[in-house]
């Protein structure tokens, strides 16, 4: 009905129109390079509740123009792809995520769109409180654990069997001899908060990074290739549903927990089912308040339609279900005092202020810093060193700065500048005008250096994990190395010199450059730091230009033209690789061996360059999976039936499609027939 809709919707003025387009691609961009760091490294650099405000601002927008939804929009999917060290498995059903509500209008919003959907039909709920861990999918094939994998993208996941068999609360075998014959159970695999703490103390005595919160604890213990790590970290876990059941059928989600229950799988034991949305909201408000008492972390509750018919009913979209809804806690906060302000220079040159504070604990973990971003952020919330203040903990160790309790100011309290030199090098401070981040534009600053090369041996880069921060400092001190490619020169003799260095551990960490030389381009691309260049845009390079010398020799133009790539990331592409440093650095890393391989190129098939449109529900597949499978063999996916369709494939219940395809003469396949050609 156009013309429904144009009354609806007001169309957009070009300009504020082309605005919204290109804050669209901004926050996708910023969005995707924190989703990597949080799904993939399990190593997140801004807090939940900033990357929640990114993620609702895009869907806003998305709502506003949906024109210019996507499928790749990170409002579409879920996590990040399963990492290249594990072997990948396919979730038989979809892992899907929740969509939040954040107070109790939301919930109610929800509830009404639930009950509106469902008619005269009365919806029941069960209430779980929602665990912070890691999500994973546990098979078992006549009551044997066989197969236990993350979440991943949703749809292909890491296995992680070996890593999982060691966690004691996962029984191997089910208890009954009644049981489905498959049967995938999906569960919060997490960690106590005295464990996590505990891991990250020793971590500290080890010089190694530390995790940000419990979650990336238990995600990073989980998604380890030596088992025993895994097994040295107490993981435990809580079961809260089931994904493909082939034998047996449930009929709610009260019915399946306790049939979990009784299989010696471990469901918590605060889950509770509510005939009303009052019971609901009283379930909420207490868990709010006695949240602090569990001994592990949770971060909302998970409300759930009970009725598995209900659920059916109301269905799901490619992100999350639409029956269920996670009501998100309020960040935690606590006061403590500013003891001083510091600067930390990155590896981009961004000078961060950071506040040191006298230790306070959090929502169950101690904290001593908390961030202030950047220049304006102090002076607006006015903080002075020796300030009382609020800080606020969503989910991490580095919390925010809420406000300054100013009716606690003694008058002794000094107020803090941005230094005009850098603390680092000496170098002049520079903030271009419009610009809230004051930088440090000494390329050869040596904490700039020295933040360029962690990122470097980094485990989403060259994943070279015998070189840390520690050792890069000393090789920088005595000038055994000036920049990444000096890495692959070094000498066993230069290194047993060093302090806390033996032949042994020499021969590791030579071992470990050794084998970061066979790499992928992506990887490389990745590893050079490139602003703006994050591991998607990384392989979106390396798919296209396959070559790292083609990358450096094409121009600005080209490289704007890859999809995907807008006028910001190309600009910053070309400038890097025009800077004869930069260019000179890839050259050596090329001479002394560094060999990046382009993505592997699938071969001509039968979908290659063919457009292909999909109707109907498949039942082997969900919709974003059948559209990927289409594009890995180089097909095209279109949205309606033209004269440019090759093939339609036709699934359950399909529209109007099939009928326009047959009078176009489309070539129309079933699911089986299109499962055949996929060669799967
Ligand atoms: P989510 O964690 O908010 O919700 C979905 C997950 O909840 C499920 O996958 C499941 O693992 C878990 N869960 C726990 N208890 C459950 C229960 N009883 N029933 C059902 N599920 C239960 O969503 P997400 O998609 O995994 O990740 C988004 C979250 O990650 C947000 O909180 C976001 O802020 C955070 N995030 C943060 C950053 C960052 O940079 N700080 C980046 C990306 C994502």
């Amino acid at each position: 009905m156009p013309q429904a809709r144009s009354t609806k919707k007001k169309v957009p003025d070009l300009l504020s129109k082309a605005a919204a387009r290109r804050r669209i691609d901004v926050l996708r961009r910023v969005i995707e390079h924190h989703s990597y760091q949080y799904h993939a490294l399990d190593a997140p650099e801004i807090s939940d509740a900033e990357y929640d405000a990114l993620l609702r601002e895009l869907q806003q927008l998305e709502q506003q123009f949906p024109e210019y939804i996507t499928s790749e929009s990170p409002t579409q999917r879920v996590g990040a792809p399963p990492a290249e060290a594990f072997a990948t498995v396919r979730h038989r059903q979809a892992m899907r995520s929740l969509a939040n509500a954040f107070n109790d209008e939301e919930l109610q919003a929800w509830a009404k769109r639930v009950q509106s959907a469902l008619g005269t039909q009365q919806a029941a709920y069960v209430a779980e409180l929602k665990i912070d861990g890691a999500a994973i999918s546990l098979t078992y094939e006549q009551g044997r654990f066989v197969r236990g994998a993350t979440r991943g993208d949703g749809v292909q996941g890491e296995d992680v069997t070996p890593n999982l068999r060691t966690i004691d609360s996962i029984p191997l075998r089910l208890k009954s001899t009644k049981v489905p014959g498959l049967l995938e159970i999906r569960g919060e695999v997490f960690l106590s908060t005295k464990a996590f703490e505990a891991i990250n103390r020793e971590r500290a005595a080890q010089d190694l990074p530390q995790f940000a919160n419990p979650r990336n604890a238990a995600s990073g213990s989980l998604r380890q290739l030596d088992p025993r790590v895994t097994a040295s970290r107490p993981l435990d876990i809580f079961v809260y549903g089931t994904g493909a059941v082939e034998g047996m059928v449930f009929k709610t989600q009260e019915e399946t927990l306790g049939w979990l229950r009784q299989e010696g799988v471990k469901v918590n034991t605060h889950t509770k089912v509510c005939r009303s949305l009052d019971e609901v909201a009283a379930y909420v408000a207490h868990w709010t308040e006695h949240r602090e008492e569990l001994p592990y972390e949770t971060d909302g509750v998970v409300v759930k339609v009970n009725d598995f018919r209900q659920q059916a009913e109301l269905g799901a979209t490619s992100h999350s279900p639409r029956w269920a809804i996670a009501y998100k806690f309020p960040a935690e906060q606590a006061i403590t005092r500013v003891k001083d302000i510091r600067v930390y220079v990155g590896r981009t040159g961004a000078l961060t202020p950071v506040a040191e504070l006298e230790p306070v604990r959090v929502s169950g973990v101690t904290v001593t810093s908390a961030t202030l971003h950047n220049e304006d952020d102090v002076r607006r919330k006015d903080v002075r060193i020796g300030d009382t203040i609020v800080i606020q903990r969503a989910g991490e160790v580095i919390p925010d700065v809420v406000r300054v309790l100013l009716e606690r100011r003694t008058g002794g309290e000094r107020a803090w500048t941005m230094p005009s030199t850098c603390p680092a090098c000496g170098t002049k401070v520079v903030r271009p005008e419009g610009e809230v981040v004051a930088r440090c534009i000494n390329a050869s600053c040596p904490a700039q250096v020295l933040g360029g090369l962690i990122h470097f041996c980094s485990r989403g880069a060259m994943n070279i994990d015998r070189v840390g921060p520690k050792l890069l400092i000393q090789l920088l001190d005595r000038g055994l190395i000036k920049d990444a490619s000096d890495l692959y020169r070094l000498k066993k003799e230069q290194l047993i010199e060093l302090e806390r260095m033996a032949e042994r551990s020499a021969q590791n960490v030579l071992d470990s450059i050794e084998g970061s030389r066979r790499t992928t381009l992506d990887r490389l691309l990745y590893a050079l730091g490139i602003r703006h260049v994050g591991g998607h845009i990384a392989e979106l390079l390396a798919a296209h230009f396959r070559d790292v010398r083609a990358v450096m020799a094409a121009s600005f133009e080209q490289i704007r033209d890859v999809e995907g790539i807008g006028p910001t990331i190309a600009e910053s592409v070309a400038l890097f690789f025009r800077q004869p440093q930069n260019a000179a650095l890839v050259r050596n890393l090329l001479e002394r061996g560094v060999r990046p391989a382009a993505p592997a190129r699938a071969g001509p098939g039968p979908l290659t360059g063919k457009q292909v449109v999909i109707t109907g529900s498949l039942s082997r597949f969900t919709r974003p999976q059948a559209e990927q499978l289409v594009r890995d063999r180089g097909g095209k996916i279109g949205g309606s039936i033209s004269r440019k369709t090759d093939v339609l494939v036709v699934g359950e219940d399909p529209g109007s499609k099939l009928e326009k395809a047959k009078k176009l003469g489309v070539r129309t396949l079933t699911e089986a027939e299109f499962v055949k050609l996929l060669g799967l």
